[in-house]
Order: C-alpha cells, then sequence, then structure tokens
C-alpha cells in the first residue's frame, strides 16, 4: 500500500535526506505536503520535482513568492498556504498517513505534536519538542497510537536494538555513542575564539547549522539524552554517554543479562530515515555500505566532563526533569543563533544557558500551553545575558 507523506522542513538537511531516499521508491510513497521556512528558491524546485498536493511556507512574504513563481512555471496544481497555523493543520490533515517532523528548534512543536495527535506514523527528526515536552509528548502519542519512530541516529540505533516489542523489562543502561564534534581533545578554555565557520565543520556528520554548532558543544549530546529518556521512558541516570569518534556504532542497548546490542553503519543520515519510513520492513537508503575493513577499528573513551560545560548543563537538567529541559533547550537556541550571528564568543553559549536555568528551571508544567510560556520566559532571560 502506497504511504502517503508530508515532510515538514523538507529544504533541510534531513528534509533533502528524506527526498534522496523516497527518490528509490517513488512507487510507496506518496508526497502529500512540502514545508519550509523562508527558502523560496529550495521549495519551488522540490515542487516542480515532486509535485506535493500542499506547499506551506511558515513565512507570510515567502509564501507570496512561491505562489508566484509556481504559477509563472504553470505548476498550478499544488496548493500553497502560509504560515505557523497553516503547517499545523498540514501536519494534522488526514491526507497524509505518515509526517517527517525535520523543523529545526522549538518551532516544531505544535506541528509535530499535531501529527501524533492525529495518531499518524511519525518520524521525529526534531529533537527539541521531545526534549521541551517530554514524557507530556509520549502519552498524547500513546493516547492517539500514533507510531512515533525516532530518526536521530542514535535514537534510531537504539530503537533498532531494543526487543520487537520494545519491552524493556531487560535493559539495563542505553548508550548514546557520541563522535566528539569538530573539537574533541581541545580544552573549553582554548575555545573562546571559535567561529561559525569552524563551529559548522563536523568531522563526520553533513547537517544544518544549530545542530552543528550544537554538536561543537555538545549541548547536541546532551538533548539526546533527554531525548533518549523521553522515547524510551529510561531515567537519564540510567543513560551514559561514550565517545566513539568514528560514527560508527549509533548506540547501544545494555541488557541485564550482560549482552551488548547494537547498530552499524555508515555515518549517513538516509539509513535511519529508510529504516523509519519502511519499519517493519527494510528499504534500501541508498547509504553505501559499511566496509569493516576499512573502518578496521573502534574507538571509545569517555567525555571529559571538565571540559564540556552544556553537556554537563543538559545532564543535570536531565535529572532535574519538570520545565529544567525546555528552558535550556529556549536559552540554547537563543545562545546559538546569538553566535552564528557573531553577537556573542563560542564559549559563551554555556553562560547564557546557566543563568536562564538558575532563574526559571525549578518551574514545572502540566500543559503544552505552559510549556510554551515557559519558553517565551526562558528566551527572554537568555536575550538579556547576552550583552
Ligand atoms: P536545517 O536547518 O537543515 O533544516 C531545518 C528545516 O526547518 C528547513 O526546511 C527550514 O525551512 C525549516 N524551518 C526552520 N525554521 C522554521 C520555522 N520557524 N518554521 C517552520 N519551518 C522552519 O536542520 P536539519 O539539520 O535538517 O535538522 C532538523 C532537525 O533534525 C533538528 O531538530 C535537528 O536537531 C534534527 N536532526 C538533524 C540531523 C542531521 O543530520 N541534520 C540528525 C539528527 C537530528
Ligand atoms: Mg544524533
Amino acid at each position: 500500500m502506497t504511504q502517503s507523506i508530508t515532510i515538514l522542513g523538507s529544504t533541510g538537511s534531513v528534509g533533502k535526506s528524506t527526498l534522496a531516499v523516497l527518490d528509490l521508491h517513488r512507487d510507496l510513497f506518496k508526497i502529500e505536503a512540502l514545508t519550509a521556512n523562508t527558502d523560496v528558491a529550495s521549495l519551488f524546485e522540490q515542487c516542480c520535482q515532486y509535485k506535493p498536493r500542499v506547499a506551506v511556507m511558515a513565512d507570510d512574504a515567502a509564501a507570496e513568492q512561491l505562489a508566484v513563481q509556481l504559477k509563472d512555471a504553470g505548476q498550478t496544481d499544488v496548493e500553497v498556504r502560509a504560515g505557523h497555523a497553516a503547517l499545523i493543520d498540514v501536519a494534522g490533515s488526514p491526507n497524509s498517513s505518515s509526517v517527517m517532523a525535520a523543523i529545526v528548534g522549538a518551532a516544531g512543536l505544535l506541528p509535530t505534536l499535531e501529527a501524533v495527535k492525529a495518531g499518524k506514523r511519525v518520524l521525529i527528526a526534531n529533537k527539541e519538542p521531545l526534549v521541551m515536552t517530554g514524557s507530556l509528548f509520549m502519552r498524547e502519542a500513546e493516547a492517539s497510537k500514533a507510531l512515533v519512530l525516532p530518526i536521530d541516529s542514535e535514537h534510531n540505533a537504539i530503537f533498532q536494538s531494543l526487543p520487537d516489542d520494545q519491552n524493556k523489562a531487560g535493559v539495563a543502561r542505553l548508550h548514546l555513542t557520541a563522535s566528539g564534534g569538530p573539537f574533541r581533545g581541545r580544552s573549553w578554555d582554548s575555545l573562546s575564539e571559535i567561529t561559525p565557520e569552524q563551529a559548522c565543520a563536523h568531522p563526520n556528520w553533513s547537517m544544518g547549522q544549530k545542530i552543528s554548532v550544537d554538536s561543537a558543544t555538545m549541548m547536541n549530546k546532551g538533548l539526546e539524552l533527554i531525548e533518549a529518556s523521553a522515547l524510551f521512558a529510561m531515567p537519564a541516570q540510567k543513560v551514559d554517554i561514550v565517545v566513539h569518534p568514528q560514527s560508527i556504532i549509533h548506540s547501544l542497548v545494555e541488557y541485564l543479562d550482560g549482552s551488548f546490542l547494537a547498530q552499524l553503519g555508515a555515518p549517513d543520515m538516509r539509513i535511519p530515515i529508510a529504516h523509519a519510513l519502511s519499519w517493519p520492513q527494510r528499504i534500501a537508503s541508498g547509504a553505501q555500505t559499511l566496509s569493516l575493513f576499512d573502518v578496521a577499528r573502534l574507538d571509545f573513551q569517555a567525555p571529559d566532563m571538565a571540559n564540556l560545560p552544556c553537556l554537563r548543563l543538559a545532564r543535570s537538567a536531565a535529572e532535574q526533569q519538570g520545565a529544567a529541559p525546555a528552558v535550556l533547550n529556549a536559552a540554547n537556541e537563543v545562545a546559538v543563533a546569538a553566535f552564528l550571528e557573531r553577537r556573542i564568543p563560542f564559549t559563551r553559549i554555556p553562560r547564557v544557558i546557566e543563568t536562564a536555568l538558575e532563574q526559571l528551571a525549578s518551574l514545572d508544567f502540566s500543559s503544552v500551553d505552559e510549556v510554551l510560556k515557559i519558553d517565551n520566559e526562558a528566551r527572554q532571560v537568555a536575550v538579556s545575558a547576552l550583552d
């Protein structure tokens, strides 16, 4: 049966990798909607190539431009919609059975939740909504019987290494692998002059700018720790982080009997994407097969916590729970954006986050509206901590 799929954030790194996998399986998938923020040129090209029924631009002016360009090109079958409300509407629309959540940041929260509430197959790359809402997100999925499939390579690896029924009774611990990013082995204090270009040059993965900076500070692994704890209902204390520079083992599950199960593969997002698109079947991803002889060796190290302030803050927020993860996430988004705009030095990022946590981490929430309010407050505190 053909799956009808909507890709939220189709012009980004994960969005494009998703389309690359779909290219290999046009008979299995029908594209219902493609969405982007402001990148008119990319969404225009994708509309001409994939002819989705709907295209949404979160930005109103960008949507107007897209509509004109599509009309001029004779692509009148694509319905163009504008704004965040349209994004949410399309995510929950019964016209698609699957949604790839590949927006970056908190902007993806409401659209992703809408897809979850509609009980769809939801492929989660966009980790920030899970970090912000944690168990509330998973409770919504349980209530609607949505099928939540992780795309983040570590979480996809854990999903693949858990028993088929995802029963965690025999699981002792989860081990998330981390490449260590571009500054592995450097002391934190030596990084004050790091530029956005240097921070975004990841040794193993090609990704969007925000997650690339998160990988350089290792906040990405901290967000992933919180994400893993929510997705797999594991206390953060039972989720370990292991630095594995080759990025070949994507994560491991340790069982009570001493067995470790892991998933290995080339560092290529098309692999977890293909896995989640076709689960429980398997389809080709287009990624290169791993040559074990070329890999030859796999190294593992404990993270150097003394030089990883962002990971320390994230671990403490993960253990504290309540609103701490949402505050951490919001302040991190503000700090990373300011660093990318060259407004603050790289090493200031954790200081901004710490300030927001000091003021707001003790808050708690019981609804999405409350999380959004806390997210907003944390952004305000973070903005004032920039100067
Ligand atoms: P990206 O910056 O390359 O793409 C982001 C997409 O979201 C774009 O299509 C953009 O138009 C859209 N977008 C941005 N802001 C928006 C807004 N305010 N409203 C609506 N749409 C908006 O990011 P990416 O690297 O593809 O990452 C996407 C998500 O997947 C992130 O949460 C990231 O942490 C996660 N992820 C990415 C990778 C990777 O390899 N890139 C791996 C694991 C997880
Ligand atoms: Mg990851």
